[in-house]
């Protein structure tokens, strides 16, 4: 059977598999676009695309929209979910379904289903509506706003990473009114680019517009380079620049995320440079006293943990 995206599919060991996951993918593709996205290559998103004659940045429901709502609510009411994540291969606060209230009309289902608690990372921008109703089920949301250090800076040559996304500001006064009303909130720099994100001219101003915002957790994971993100990256990143970000990476051996599923191989930085950037910015998280985790550490050789005050590896629970 050919694979297609799902409504709902089960977390898959090799994964973040910490706790039993279910994931929800209310459309398909994502209007955020970023160059550096895994979603569009993988064969359940093309192939569920293709189905829809949409291109990724043009994302389409996964069917009908009021069979759409009748399917979550039925879904979310069986007692067969209890931790959903939102979403792998696209954005529920996608701007389109923001503005139109379809986010809003899933959440609502969801806020008040059997689902114990709703784990959702976003590059968008909630709007009031969906605001008050996280505030209304605190206990329900884990809220998590991803945004990268590099996107302070004037500039950069990483802006194309942000420039399908909303500015930082609106969103990091969204993640901090949900934080204060007691939703628990978490900034994921994601993903972080040794050498740019972790540099002082990035790194630090934007740890210091975080903590105006009283946004104090904070978890980071790395950029991983695939063969399919290539035509994106290189569309998005300057010629040299992206030389010279591709310099660190090593290239010799692919990771596959998956076992056996050659569209989740990729390529992860060099030893040497993962440990170096982890510990500068795992220094400076400490010392500014934010609470913090590294995602997908575990493989890093040589990473001096004792150095600091807590694990900082991952174990799934952190914002879960
Ligand atoms: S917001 Fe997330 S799902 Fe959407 S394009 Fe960016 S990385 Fe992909």
């Amino acid at each position: 059977m050919e694979d297609k995206v799902q409504l709902f599919s089960p977390g898959s060991l090799g994964t973040c598999w910490y706790g039993k996951y279910h994931y929800m993918e209310p459309w398909v593709g994502c209007a955020h676009a970023c160059p550096y996205c895994y979603a569009r290559t993988r064969g359940a998103v093309t192939n569920s695309l293709e189905e829809r004659e949409t291109t990724f940045e043009k994302p389409a429901l996964l069917m009908e929209r009021s069979e759409l709502l009748r399917e979550i609510e039925r879904e979310a009411g069986s007692g067969r979910l209890e931790i959903l994540k939102l979403c792998r291969y696209t954005d529920i606060f996608t701007p389109e379904f923001v503005a139109d209230g379809l986010a809003l009309e899933i959440l609502r289902i969801l806020a008040s289903s059997r689902v114990r608690r709703i784990i959702l990372t976003t590059k968008g921008l909630p709007d009031e509506d969906l605001i008050q109703l996280m505030i209304a089920h605190r206990e329900k949301f884990s809220y998590n706003l991803a945004a990268r250090p590099s996107c302070v800076v004037e500039g950069s040559v990483l802006a194309g990473f942000d420039a399908g996304l909303t500015p930082l500001e609106p969103r990091l006064e969204a993640g901090a009114r949900l934080a204060a009303a007691g939703v628990q909130t978490t900034v994921h720099m994601d993903p972080f680019v040794a050498g740019l994100d972790d540099a002082d001219q990035a790194l630090l101003p934007f740890l210091d517009r975080l903590k105006r915002h009283r946004l104090h957790r904070v978890m980071f994971s790395y950029l991983l380079f695939s063969n399919r993100i290539m035509p994106t990256m290189e569309a998005a990143v300057p010629a040299e620049a992206l030389e010279e970000i591709m310099a660190s990476y090593d290239f010799s051996g692919a990771h596959k995320v998956l076992p056996g599923q050659e569209d989740t191989a990729s390529y992860s930085l060099r030893n040497d440079v993962i440990r170096d950037s982890v510990e500068k910015t795992a220094t400076i998280l400490q010392e500014r006293g934010f609470d913090f985790v590294l995602c997908s550490l575990k493989s890093v050789r040589g990473l001096s943990t004792r150095k600091f005050s807590r694990s900082m590896l991952c174990d799934g629970k952190f914002y879960a």
